[in-house]
């Protein structure tokens, strides 16, 4: 048994839980060991019966007063009523079906879990159950708690964790002792073990900062290891006053900030060296049309270039407007779509044509360069949204023996210090305005009582020919949770408007949903055929849908700020007013300080700071960026200090040994296989 092995090897997982395991990306024994814990907490005191309050996780001593029931079927439940002699609280469980064999009537027992009102009446959720001895041994130590799915439960999981833990031990690190004595780091092996059980919060942090460490370190060797490797183009690029008439021609002038960067994009591609370049703009800046720009100065060179989008409906979105671009500005220049999800015989096709059409434009997501299409006459690539991808895909490209142009598009709002070392293997143009025409998105944030409202001002919109978003965070139902989601907030709001009258065309997009279903509902949505659509978080990344005005985040407070900024700009696209309505989810009048920080700015950079300021210790592992800086556990903006850190050892060792021969481990990191 080894790191890569099955946790079918693991004791105590069958067929099932290994299904089950798979759900949440776990597969391996190396997986367990990925799988960080999002949180630690101490358990508290029990507290006594009529303490009790709604929406607050509690632990209570209690007796199990009736015998569990079980009641099975699609959401099997188990509950049972527990007593302090006096007052009584029903208790539930969702999907753990065997819970009911370890309480015995008139036992007691301590329960830890969520108080909930269930139609007037407190009911303690999903609780874990520990006798009183075991409970105040676990109340010594900081407990993981993990992210899981229906069927496993934290305890459940945190028992994988541990014997998992013999591996972690055996790891051999890679860094030399001079160097963590330097920055004062512990073992990798310490690290691994202690992220999932630290005895305290000393220990966690110490965990946390190696394990970060090592996020930035290998991520900027590799980039370093990038950036030596200076070649003469072999695409080299000239007319650019065509472009720049082209230019004019766009139904738009260009802002000054697209206009500056348009010309260092030119510059590079005539120049002697391939570009290396990165386009950092806020959501709405206009990065779009200057790739298409690139892409036809590639085409009037004669060369190919592709772009290459996160997510398939971007990529299809960027493919119509692309179409609908050259028809302008190219009429003789081919497009073609290539995504994981056209069919193979299609595919195949297409791979034919782009081999005899040496100056096609492909759009695709990353399944472009992985996949065995040869663009023998590649001059340009460009990545939307997403940078780490860009540094793979570069590798890929090099290993394939050209080294195209490189255009990476980001809207991550990066002070300007961290953007030279995460972005240190490119040049940087930033495009600092939006267009003028824009109003800025107005915001508020309300609670659900508000929502009528909201929908009576959602109606406004579309009758005056609008269209609406509205996203919620989960896509199945599930009856533990009572967080909105798509299908039924979709048939919700239908019914809304079929009660007093109205007609309005609604319908939903989520991840879980065949590409070509979601192609199709983001097609009819782009050509207005879709009044209200209700998403999850797949429209996040760049979808452009200028006639959209307003946002309406269900549950806001479960999001990342950096999420909710990418979501909103989703809307102001266009020359209308656009608004955004973030539902606080949360009962109770208090103002969620975090949102609060949306409602009063639309400035990215700013937001990333705040989100900072307000993140709390208890964070450590929580903490989720969405986009392309998304390392797993490191966060640029909480750790920059140990960013510039990794970069100077990065340096360092690579001084010693430019190309990493002398390394001791091959690959360097035993779990991270980088
Ligand atoms: P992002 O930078 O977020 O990718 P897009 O490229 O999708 O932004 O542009 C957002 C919208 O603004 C698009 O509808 C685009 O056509 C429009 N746009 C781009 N540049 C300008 C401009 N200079 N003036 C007016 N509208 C523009
Ligand atoms: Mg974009």
């Amino acid at each position: 048994m080894d790191l890569s092995s099955s946790v079918l090897e693991l004791k105590g997982v069958g067929e099932k839980t290994a299904i089950t395991l798979n759900k949440i990306g776990v597969y391996t024994i190396r997986d367990i060991l990925l799988h960080f814990p999002y949180n630690y907490i101490l358990y508290p005191d029990p507290i006594e019966f009529p303490e009790i309050q709604e929406d607050t996780l509690v632990a209570v001593q209690g007796i199990v007063g009736t015998k569990p029931y079980f009641k099975g079927g699609r959401l099997q439940m188990v509950t049972a009523t527990i007593t302090d002699g006096t007052n009584k609280l029903p208790v539930c469980w969702y999907h753990t079906p065997y819970i009911r064999h370890s309480l015995n009537t008139g036992e007691s027992y301590i329960f830890y879990g969520k108080v909930r009102n269930r139609n007037g009446r407190f009911t303690l959720e999903q609780p874990a159950v520990f006798s009183e001895e075991d409970y105040q041994k676990q109340q010594k130590t900081l407990q993981p708690i993990y992210h899981l799915t229906p069927g496993l439960t934290n305890k459940g999981f945190g028992k994988l964790a541990s014997q998992t833990l013999q591996f972690a031990r055996q790891m051999q690190d890679y860094l030399s002792d001079e160097l963590k004595e330097r920055r004062n780091l512990v073992d990798l092996s310490t690290a691994y073990v202690q992220a999932h059980f630290p005895k305290d919060f000393d220990e966690l942090l110490a965990a946390r900062k190696r394990l970060a460490f090592d996020e930035f370190f290998l991520f900027l060797l590799k980039i370093e290891l990038l950036k030596t490797e200076k070649v003469k183009s072999l695409y080299r690029m000239q007319g650019q006053e065509t472009i720049l008439e082209e230019a004019n021609k766009l139904p738009f002038t260009l802002t000054e900030g697209q206009h500056t960067a348009l010309l260092d994009i030119l510059n590079d591609m005539s120049s002697d060296t391939p570009m290396q370049r990165l386009l950092q703009g806020d959501v709405g800046s206009g990065k779009t049309v200057l790739a298409f720009l690139s892409m036809l100065y590639a085409t009037t060179n004669g060369y190919q270039s592709a772009l290459m989008a996160p997510t398939e409906v971007l990529a299809r979105q960027h493919y119509e407007k692309l179409l609908a671009f050259c028809k302008e500005h190219a009429p003789f220049t081919n497009v073609y779509l290539l995504t994981g999800s056209i069919p193979a015989g299609q595919k195949k096709k297409i791979k034919q044509a782009l081999l005899l059409d040496p100056t096609a434009m492909v759009v695709g997501t990353h399944a472009l360069l992985t996949e065995d299409v040869s663009l023998n006459n590649l001059g340009l690539v460009i990545t939307d949204e997403q940078h780490r991808f860009g540094v793979n895909q570069r590798q890929t490209l090099t290993e394939k023996g050209s080294l195209p142009h490189i255009l990476v598009m980001s809207a991550t709002p990066i002070p300007r210090t961290l953007a030279l070392i995460l972005y240190g293997d490119l040049d940087i143009s930033v495009i600092k305005t939006v267009p003028r025409n824009r109003l800025p998105i107005k915001n508020c944030v309300v609670k659900r009582s508000y929502r009528k409202t909201a929908y009576e001002f959602m109606y406004k919109q579309i009758s005056s020919g609008h269209q609406v978003y509205v996203i919620c965070p989960l896509v199945e139902e599930r009856e533990e949770s009572d967080s909105a989601d798509v299908g039924t907030y979709s048939a919700l709001l239908e019914k809304y408007f079929k009660e007093t009258n109205r007609e309005v065309t609604i319908d939903c997009l989520h991840g879980k949903m065949r590409p070509q279903k979601k192609q199709e509902v983001m097609d009819r949505f782009a050509l207005g055929e879709i009044q209200i659509l209700v998403s999850t978080t797949v429209v996040e990344v760049g979808v452009d849908v200028p006639n959209a005005t307003v946002m309406m985040v269900e549950n806001a407070e479960r999001f990342g700020l950096a999420q909710l900024h990418q979501l909103r700009g989703r809307v102001g696209r266009g020359d209308f007013q656009s608004y955004c309505i973030f539902v606080d989810g949360k009962a109770g009048s208090q103002k969620n300080e975090r949102l609060e920080i949306l409602n009063t700015s639309n400035d990215g950079f700013y937001i990333a700071e705040q989100d900072l300021k307000l993140r709390g210790p208890g964070d450590v592992f929580g903490i989720r960026q969405s986009g392309e800086l998304d390392f797993q556990i490191a966060d640029i903006y909480h750790d920059s200090d140990l960013l510039k850190d990794a970069s100077w050892e990065a340096k360092e060792i690579l001084k010693k040994d430019p190309t990493l021969s002398e390394a001791v481990h091959q690959p360097l990191h035993p779990i991270l296989g980088i």
